[in-house]
């Protein structure tokens, strides 16, 4: 992607910067920088009184984050320093709202889901095993009832209303709880890498991916790139 930014005291509208007029060693179109695949570079548009970076006179080079560049002198009132780490902020940032490609995030979100899904059927298995436990104590005490030479129907009511105190307190209210914690843990990673959407997760990351892209109407993110559609299982 590029973008072009042109830089000097008659320099108006959304992709310049405009220099005060009273840095006097300055021409009215004195500079422009080009980014293009995260390269920076300034280019001196023939100014009278220069442009520097690291207090170079250059035509044309290339800038990085961290070099000072100045127009028309280096240092004084007179002339003008391009804040560069403003530029390659807002460069990024520009071509951030322009991509649309977040096919690589998307495999954060997919696996987000499936670490969900695998903590969320353990805790659902434990749950069905500690139940299946649970319904045995009616036969279990009736029967122990029967051996001890009571009447085993005495035993059954018992163990009837132990299990329905354990259900009642137990486990359901417990698991809802639990799988909660586990959706506000994963939820962070489930969502959309560009527009921070929220994904249910009744939403499987399968329908995510079928759609091809963020289900909210007003983000462009791309889950699939449309030449490589995957057909993963
Ligand atoms: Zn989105």
């Amino acid at each position: 992607m590029e973008i072009q930014i042109k830089i000097g005291k008659e320099e108006t509208g959304p992709k310049t910067i405009t220099v005060p007029s009273t840095c006097k060693r300055v021409s009215r179109h004195h500079a422009k920088l080009l980014w293009k695949d995260g390269i920076l570079t300034i280019e001196d548009n023939e100014s009278t009184n220069g442009t520097f970076v690291n207090g170079k006179r250059i035509a044309k080079t290339k800038v990085t984050e961290n070099d000072t560049v100045w127009l028309g002198g280096v240092g004084g009132n007179d002339h003008y320093q391009v804040d560069v780490k403003k530029v390659f902020s807002a460069c990024r940032e520009s071509e951030e709202k322009q991509r649309t490609d977040y096919s690589k995030e998307f495999a954060g979100v997919k696996q987000a889901y499936i670490e969900y899904k695998a903590e969320e059927s353990k805790l659902k298995n434990s749950q069905n095993v500690k139940m299946r436990v649970v319904n045995f104590i009616p036969m279990v005490v009736g029967g122990l009832c029967t051996l001890l030479g009571g009447p085993g129907f005495i035993g059954l009511a018992v163990g009837i209303v132990v299990t329905l105190i354990l259900l009642s307190k137990s486990s359901k209210h417990d698991i809802q709880e639990q799988i909660t914690e586990l959706q506000i843990k994963y939820q962070p990673r489930y969502c959309c890498p560009k527009c921070g959407t929220k994904y249910p997760f009744t939403t499987h990351w399968k329908k995510l991916e079928a759609d091809g892209k963020c289900p909210n109407p007003k983000c462009n993110a791309e889950f699939v790139k449309k030449s490589s559609k995957t057909t993963d299982v």
